[in-house]
């Protein structure tokens, strides 16, 4: 049974507006087999498909960055969300998930850190590129620091005879430790 002439005015007003075949049976009762016949007849073309959900075209940089916020001396506060079990503070990007850490330190030096990546500034949990080093850089900084305090130590290994130019590590102030037997302490912490 042909429609009626106000349904069809309706009918083609829908199409006009990029309506699909759906919304003119939610719309205007018709079955979907009828709107389309229609939409043939009236000459519209295929309903527009719905825009899929925009990929952001923004770089892993410039996503980041829109949840930072500079604060006062150069440094970064996060405003992202954090881990819910550890409190690293991330965000995902195209579908994936990265450390707000590990990137400031890709943005900065434009490679991927090694080992954990800290703040080494002062302001508490500081995002910052300028402020983070991965393990590698943080012993550098470290060892600096205890050689300017005096707090280096003359022996090449540990009590355990680890090797201390591959194993020294250095707390934050400047104080040396045996980083192969602080992880066989962690590790036995986890364990325990
Ligand atoms: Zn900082
Ligand atoms: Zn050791």
């Amino acid at each position: 049974m042909p429609l009626d002439h106000t349904t069809v005015q309706a009918l083609a007003a829908l199409f006009a507006a990029g309506g699909t075949n759906r919304a003119a049976h939610r719309q205007l009762g018709i079955s979907v087999d009828t709107a389309a016949r229609y939409r043939a007849r009236l000459g519209y073309g295929p309903a527009p498909q719905p825009t899929p959900a925009t990929r952001d075209t923004r770089t892993l940089a410039e996503k980041w960055a829109t949840f930072t916020r500079p604060t006062a001396g150069g440094h970064m506060e996060w405003t992202g969300r954090r881990r819910p079990t550890c409190g690293t503070m991330e965000f995902t990007h195209h579908g994936r998930q990265y450390a707000a850490r590990r990137v400031a330190f890709e943005i900065r030096t434009g490679r991927a850190p090694e080992g954990v990546v800290t703040a080494e500034c002062d302001y508490p949990e500081c995002v910052a590129p300028q402020c983070v080093e991965d393990e590698p850089g943080r012993t550098r900084l470290r060892a600096a620091l205890a050689a300017v305090r005096g707090t280096e130590s003359p022996l090449t290994e540990c009590t355990r005879g680890h090797d201390a130019a591959t194993h020294r590590r250095y707390d934050r102030n400047g104080t040396p430790y045996c980083g192969a037997c602080r992880a066989l302490t962690d590790a036995r912490k986890v364990t325990a």
